[in-house]
């Protein structure tokens, strides 16, 4: 079952590419219980802070899911610490139905005898999250006829059958249609009941209708953090707005 819930704890973040310092100085935390958005103008670095989490480049500072400090380890070390993350576009096995994409994703975490032996029924697990996703009534489906927001979801999925304790989406909602984006939406509340979720977005919109609470980047650094209220009347965060 799922271990318990965790919270992710960013703190002096740092990413230097060459001369270039993409990241100076980030910190925020993302609770269960709580959608965590981190915005910004494009190029603050949010994307940046995510592969630094889950250690697809190089981070100095600190980032702790629970007692296991991230920084230092391999993508596949932080993985296996519970770190799930989407990127922009959704991959899929296009060719492969949904109960199987949920299947090899929950298999990661299973010994390989495991693997070998013949499973005749659907995992409750695997039931349930394509059930949370909604598309427990497309499992033989295959996942490349799919719609847009559905392949996202099913990397939702994916992430929940693995056990990942806290999900980083990088803008989760993009491309969607309204409808899509709400259902995003109130699938990531829901999963933000028993995980920590870290939202990546540049949509104010949704921002607006589904975060708890939110870090602003600008160049690197935090310049704003609280509840939507909070950040959108902050004074750093309109000027860097209306200025971009
Ligand atoms: P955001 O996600 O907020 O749009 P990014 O994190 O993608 O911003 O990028 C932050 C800055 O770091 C940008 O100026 C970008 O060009 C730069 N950057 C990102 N990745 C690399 C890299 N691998 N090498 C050099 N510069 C990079």
């Amino acid at each position: 079952g799922l271990a318990a819930p965790v919270s992710l704890v960013v703190s002096g973040l740092r990413v230097q590419f060459g001369g270039f310092v993409a990241v100076s100085d980030a910190s925020f935390d993302a609770h269960p219980g709580e959608v965590r958005f981190l915005i910004g103008p494009n190029g603050a670095g949010k994307t940046t802070c995510i592969d630094a989490i889950t250690g697809l480049v190089r981070g100095t500072g600190s980032a702790k899911l629970g007692d296991d400090e991230l920084l230092g380890r391999p993508v596949h070390r932080t993985a296996r610490l519970g770190v799930g993350r989407t990127f922009q576009t959704a991959s899929v096995f296009e060719e492969m139905s949904v109960l199987q994409n949920l299947d090899i994703a929950a298999g990661m975490n299973r010994r390989s005898a495991a693997l070998l032996r013949p499973r005749r029924t659907v995992e409750p697990r695997i039931e349930a999250a394509a059930e949370q996703i909604g598309l427990a009534g497309s499992l033989e489906q295959r996942a490349g006829t799919l719609s847009h927001g559905q392949k996202q979801w099913l990397e939702i999925g994916m992430l929940l059958v693995q056990d990942a304790r806290v999900l980083l989406l990088d803008e989760p909602v993009a491309g969607m249609s309204h409808d899509e984006r709400t259902a995003t939406g109130t699938l990531l509340q829901r999963i933000a009941e028993h995980r920590a979720v870290v939202v990546v977005e540049h949509d104010m919109d949704f921002m607006r209708r589904f975060a708890t609470r939110v870090t602003v980047l600008h160049q690197g650094s935090v310049i704003s953090e609280g509840s939507v209220a909070h950040v959108q009347a902050d004074p750093r965060v309109q000027e860097v707005y209306l200025g971009s």
